[in-house]
């Protein structure tokens, strides 16, 4: 309900008033003068008796009530010979016992028996009023008497009609009526509405009070014996009780909840608490009294709670409750409208439509207007309450956006904004976890000069060339084929994480990457440029380290690990990159058991020297021989450079490149011995160029071997002495000066410089398998070759080309002035007494071929 529909029945209600007002008090109807008998409760009187009494009295005034009394009252009234007039009616409800009786020329011609206390049926006429129609015959004279026996208050207001003419003003009571129960019964339910919506107790409390006023005021006007239980008086005797001390019970609670006394004014509280008890408890006591006491009770424990409750109003508003504006005004249109009727009964004001129905009017205003105030109230809540929801909204978002950036951070590189290790983590599992058939390749990119560039440009200068080495790692990684996305959104696409500064991954779809070798070549090219910063060229020494999935690992963890393992190793520094081998992983447990596996065979003389031959192009004739290490119980599952690598690792490259100087030279012996007085190779670990003690001990190992002074060559990887360029140089040429002859080995497999390699005093140059594979199909490593071969007989350097595998390769090396060939074309390395069977297989093809 809006507040408009309420004003509108408020409206309704005044102009329905101003058109029955003039139709009150017509020509056709009376109240008559009276005569009244008083009777103790003893005596007894028939109606001719009472008739024909002499001490009749005049009442005077024209409300009769006699309060509450047990007597019997007689009234006496004549009828006007008007015809018109043919209907008594007695305007009070409440009487227990009313008996009729009409007198023809003072004789009794009609009686009828009624009250509330019998059936409503009994009545001659069913109306709220008790009504009794009166027969006359024109010419004759008519006296009506009514006997009251009554426990109330005897009031006996008596009206004469025309029946017509009642019908016509008590239907226009009725509706009024009607609009005044409509009123209430509406604010009844909206509330119990609103009570169902919201549970909670002033809603309930409310529209209870309302019932309570709504039964009060039916009951007053007789409407509630008509039409809720007609034919049960004595249920319509105590509902007339009971009325009461209800409304004011709910009343008083509805105070106490609308006010919020509990909190604002614990005194008034406990006061209407106090208040609310008495009602209650003469409410109960109705149930074991009679009417008359009842009643009297009743009423006279209502005033001084209503009076309270008027009181309590204004006090509160001076107090400065807010509800207590509405309370005010409302109680007193109740109060005044109560007052108003109460007034009129007496006398005091005149008959019109606002004293008449004072009460009915202040009471449906009350209604309305504490039920806007209720409704106030409930936008006011909801209101509060979406004010609270919206701050709660926005302070969850606030909290989410703060979570959602606390969750960037922990995902992320502060620096560079690229994914962080959890999130690299996090990213791979998923994929593995997806696509289990898949091969990842887990790479990782390692800056190992950012330390140097710090110490030398200073933080803020090296966090800017990282940020421009992220851009420029994720363009690179971008184009390599099978490379996967480790973050992807609106703003970026990200190919590689940032495990630590220094440290980037990436991750690809290992076929498809390698499916494409040449394009993985070039990207790792574009990784290893030097980063341009303020027109420097920055180099950052990159190295990578690939671990694949599911080969080397099942979780991200360990994939991670051991690409940095393979980053760590050796040959990732010899090569720029290397993929994990577990023999280069010092930590793995596999190859814990290997190394001293490794050890035991050393000492117990179970690793074998093979030997491969290097034939001279210019003579064709074999001029000497490499000796490459095997672990025949091993054969096939781990490769000769793995156990190098181990060894490297775990120390036991010292003892292991002893044993085979040591061997080199006693096969060298045994050759001799066969008539071939033959050179060997051996290559030698950058590791043992570092130990001190390593020139001495070849020095003292070749006086014991003296007859093959200058016969055993050390090869020695580029890359290998690139580690520690000066100290290698000087333990190389220690070496040399003993008689030494040095040849490089792995030529053109890496980076070095021209001017480094001047410098060191070697005779021999051996040019790369990888360069000399393709030699007959690659016209651009024809080239290097040819200019490498140039430069190196430039240098004064014999060259050898290794991994020679046909004839075709063999011929245009000839061509290119190679002067020595070693590969498969002549045999893949052989042990001692095959190499020696093929020495003479050689020589006997030679002598055939010279
Ligand atoms: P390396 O010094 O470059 O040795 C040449 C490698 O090429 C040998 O591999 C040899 O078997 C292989 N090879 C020779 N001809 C051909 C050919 O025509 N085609 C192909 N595809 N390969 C050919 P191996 O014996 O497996 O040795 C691998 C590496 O291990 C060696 O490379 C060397 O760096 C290292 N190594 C082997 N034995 C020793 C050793 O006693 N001491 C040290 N420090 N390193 C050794
Ligand atoms: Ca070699
Ligand atoms: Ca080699």
């Amino acid at each position: 309900m809006t507040r408009q529909t309420w004003l509108r029945l408020l409206a309704a209600m005044v102009l329905l008033s101003l058109f029955i007002a003039p139709g009150i008090g017509a020509a056709a109807s009376y109240v008559p003068d009276i005569e009244y008998l008083r009777l103790s409760p003893g005596q007894q009187l028939s109606a001719a008796q009472a008739f024909e009494r002499d001490d009749w009295k005049n009442y005077e005034g024209n409300n009769p009530n006699f309060g509450y009394i047990r007597d019997t009252i007689w009234i006496r009234m004549p009828v006007k010979s008007d015809p018109a007039i043919d209907l008594l009616e007695v305007q009070y409800s409440q009487l227990d016992h009313l008996q009729f009786f009409l007198f023809e020329n003072g004789k009794q011609v009609q009686h009828y028996e009624t009250g509330d206390h019998l059936p409503f049926a009994q009545r001659p006429i069913q109306d709220r009023h008790f009504l009794f129609p009166i027969e006359k015959t024109s010419g004759r004279n008519y006296q009506i008497l009514l006997k009251v026996n009554t426990l109330g208050a005897m009031q006996i207001p008596v009206k004469l009609w025309n029946t017509t003419e009642f019908y016509e003003a008590s239907s226009v009571q009725s509706q009024l009526h009607s609009v005044y129960y409509g009123i209430l019964i509406t604010v009844i339910f909206f509330n119990l509405f609103i009570f169902t919506a919201l549970k909670e107790a002033v809603y309930l409390v409310y529209a209870l009070s309302t019932l309570g006023y709504l039964l009060l005021i039916g009951n007053l006007n007789g409407t509630a014996y008509q039409m809720l239980w007609p034919n049960y008086p004595g249920l319509q005797n105590h509902a007339m009780l009971l009325a009461v001390p209800l409304a004011v019970t709910f009343t008083l609670l509805f105070s106490r909840l609308f006010l919020k006394l509990r909190q604002t004014a614990p005194a008034w509280n406990r006061l209407i608490g106090f208040a609310l008890l008495l009602n209650l408890i003469i409410a109960a006591y109705t149930f074991f009294t009679d009417y008359s006491i009842g009643s009297r009770l009743t009423v006279a424990f209502a005033i001084p709670s209503c009076l309270l409750l008027t009181i309590l109003g204004p006090y509160q508003w001076y107090k400065g409750n807010p509800q207590a504006v509405y309370y005010t005004i409302a109680w007193g249109a109740l109060t005044i409208g109560s007052a108003v009727t109460a007034a009129n009964k007496y006398g005091f004001f005149p008959n019109n439509f606002f004293t008449t129905y004072g009460m009915q009017i202040g009471s449906a205003l009350e209604a309305i207007l504490l039920t806007l105030a209720l409704a106030m109230r409930l936008y006011q809540e909801r209101q509060d309450k979406v004010v609270a929801r919206e701050a709660e909204l926005s302070a969850m978002a606030a909290r989410r956006s703060a979570e959602l950036k606390l969750m960037d951070n922990a995902l992320h590189n502060p620096l560079t904004g690229l994914p962080n290790r959890s999130s690299f983590e996090m990213v791979l599992n998923d994929l593995m976890m997806r696509s289990p058939d898949c091969r990842y390749g887990v790479a990782i990119i390692r800056l190992n000069n950012l330390d140097s560039v710090t110490k030398t440009l200073g933080h803020r200068n090296s966090d800017r060339i990282l940020e421009l080495a992220s851009k420029h790692y994720n363009a690179a990684i971008r184009d390599l084929p099978g490379a996967l996305p480790v973050e992807q959104n609106d703003q970026h696409i990200y190919f590689v994480a940032a495990l630590d500064p220094q440290t980037f991954a990436c991750v690809v779809n290992a076929n498809t990457a390698e499916a494409a070798p040449r394009a993985v070549i070039s990207t790792l090219e574009v990784l290893r440029f030097p980063v341009d910063y303020l027109g420097m060229q920055i180099p950052m020494d990159v190295r990578i380290g690939v671990a694949v999935f599911p080969e080397h690992g099942k979780d991200a963890n360990t994939l991670i690990r051991r690409a940095i393992i393979a980053e760590g190793s050796d040959r990732a520094t010899e090569r720029g990159m290397a993929y994990y081998k577990p023999s280069r992983d010092s930590f793995s447990a596999d190859r814990l058991t290997i190394a001293s596996e490794l050890r035991r065979a050393l000492t117990d003389n179970q690793l074998a020297l093979y030997l491969q031959p290097k034939l001279s192009l210019s003579t064709n004739t074999v001029v000497g021989m490499e000796a490459l290490i095997r672990w025949p119980e091993k054969m096939g599952t781990i490769r000769p450079d793995e156990i190098i690598e181990l060894a490297e690792q775990t120390g036991l490259i010292k003892p292991l490149t002893r044993w085979v100087l040591e061997q080199a030279l006693n096969l060298r012996a045994r050759l001799k011995e066969q008539g071939w007085d033959l050179g060997i190779s051996v290559n030698i670990s950058p590791n043992n160029l570092r130990e001190p003690d390593f020139p001495m001990f070849v020095q003292r190992l070749m006086s014991s071997f003296h007859n093959h002074q200058g016969t055993i060559t050390f090869e020695v990887t580029e890359t290998s002495m690139m580690q520690d360029p000066a100290n290698s140089l000087m333990a190389l040429k220690s070496l040399n000066a003993a008689g030494i002859p040095v040849s490089i080995d792995d030529f053109g497999s890496g980076y070095s410089s021209l001017s480094y390699i001047k410098q060191l005093p070697a005779s021999e140059v051996k040019i790369d398998r990888s360069l000399v594979t393709d030699l007959a199909t690659e016209s651009e490593d024809r080239v290097i070759v040819q200019t490498t071969i140039n430069m190196c007989h430039s240098l004064g350097y014999q060259v050898v080309a290794e991994g020679v595998e046909d004839e075709a390769t063999a011929d245009i090396l000839r061509d290119m002035g190679c002067n020595m060939i070693q590969g498969y074309l002549l045999t893949p390395p052989l042990p001692f007494d095959k190499a020696l069977a093929w020495l003479h297989g050689a020589d006997g093809r030679q002598q055939g071929l010279g």
